[in-house]
């Protein structure tokens, strides 16, 4: 089996009304999106984030078409050693120190990839008449899901947005949630913690996004003052460039850093979403005091690289909680020991695009996310959709 054509397209859906972090705000639902098909017919399907949409399909299409071509799909750790070397190699930082890597130039190139992976594995799989959960021995099972929601939304008061966040929770039986905080400080980041958990009630397992807002000291501040709230993480609560910080120094190590907020506070701390590889993970799990890994499968390497980050994870006692794209990680999750929660979104805000984009695109019900049963990753992208949406980059509509 060779590859024999590779597709690339990318899609932005605006979010309305747009969706606030600490760092801004969310105006677009966006992915790029990959098929890979075969001399024998069978395809796969990928999706990538968190670089450029138009570069993460330059990639694909112009950098990494020609080195997949004629290459048997199966051999899928070989593939993504291939496109490793191409360019990421020589742009990941040469020692393990917890220093930032040159984003800007590895974000397009690691996302490619990610698609690219994924897309292989629909192959793999459905070469062999399996899920890719069943392909790595799991058995397709509904997990946990949390509603990642309470953002900061123009002229949205906090009444207003708990009650938004308590309906959508309501709707789909979720115990478990996340909510924004970070844009306005310390004070407000408290205020806000204290109305939701007011709001939920004392069940609800309650995740705190910071986005990297906070410098250390404002961090641990915020973690020891939330602790009272009785919550299920905080996530990336540190800048990456804390006050007086230099990262351009090789003493600035931001997993460290992390792991000084961990020893200084009993909150649950989660990260994992802006790490790009198995080594930077690697750097975070035993530095950063971590609870929960958020490595992202459609960000940072795909499948491959996720399933030796888990392994890593479960060696060191730290659970699974992957970033965004539950549609993916699901079956991922489900297939490994230590696997927490999937996260979901209330997809007519925060994600318009997903439900029509991918058909079979996996349900929650009474808090947990439906396993797609079919092969490969069981979903297919949605032409229609795609036409009417997306901007083919190199796309042969059937
Ligand atoms: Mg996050």
């Amino acid at each position: 089996m060779k590859i024999s054509k590779v597709e690339t397209a990318w899609i932005t859906v605006p979010c309305d009304p747009p969706q606030g972090l600490s760092s801004g705000d969310i105006t677009m639902s966006t992915d790029a999106v990959c098929r890979i098909t075969t001399d024998e017919g069978l395809y796969g399907i990928g999706e990538a984030r968190g670089a450029s949409l138009p570069e993460i399909c330059r990639v694909i299409a112009g950098e990494y078409t020609p080195l997949l071509l004629g290459e048997n799909p199966v051999e899928s750790q070989y593939i993504w050693d291939k496109l490793y070397r191409h360019k990421l190699a020589g742009l990941t930082p040469p020692e393990q120190s917890g220093k930032r890597p040159d984003w800007p130039a590895m974000r397009p190139y690691q996302a490619a990839l990610a698609a690219v992976d994924l897309a292989i594995w629909d192959i793999k799989a459905k070469a062999r008449n399996l899920s890719v959960c069943e392909l790595l021995g799991g058995k397709p099972h509904p997990v946990v899901a949390y509603l990642s929601k309470a953002f900061y939304v123009e002229g949205q008061s906090l009444d207003e947005m708990c009650r938004e966040a308590i309906e959508e929770l309501e709707r789909d039986g979720y115990t478990h949630m996340k909510m924004r905080v970070g844009r306005y400080g310390h004070e407000d980041a408290v205020r806000r913690i204290a109305a939701v958990r007011k709001a939920v009630g004392p069940a609800m397992k309650i995740g705190v996004d910071v986005n990297q807002a906070f410098d250390c000291e404002t961090a641990i501040k915020t973690c020891k003052a939330a602790e009272e709230y009785d919550l299920m993480w905080i996530e990336e609560p540190l800048g990456r460039a804390p006050k007086g910080a230099d990262t351009k120094k090789a003493d600035y190590d931001w997993d460290a850093c992390l792991g000084e907020i961990a020893a200084n506070t009993s909150v649950p701390l989660s990260s994992g979403e802006n790490h790009y590889n198995l080594r930077d993970c690697n750097s975070l799990v035993t530095k950063g005091g971590i609870r929960y890994m958020q490595y992202d499968a459609t960000k940072n390497g795909g499948a491959t690289e996720w399933l030796k980050v888990a392994a890593l994870c479960e060696a060191n006692g730290i659970l699974m909680a992957p970033h965004h794209v539950p549609h993916f990680h699901i079956m991922l999750s489900a297939a490994i020991s230590n696997a927490f929660i999937v996260e979901c979104y209330d997809n007519k805000r925060q994600h318009p695009a997903w439900p029509h984009l991918f058909d079979g695109f996996p349900e929650v019900k009474n808090g947990l996310m439906e396993c797609p049963t079919g092969k490969g990753w069981g979903m297919d992208i949605n032409e229609k959709f795609l036409k009417k949406h997306g901007t083919p980059v190199a796309w042969d509509f059937r």
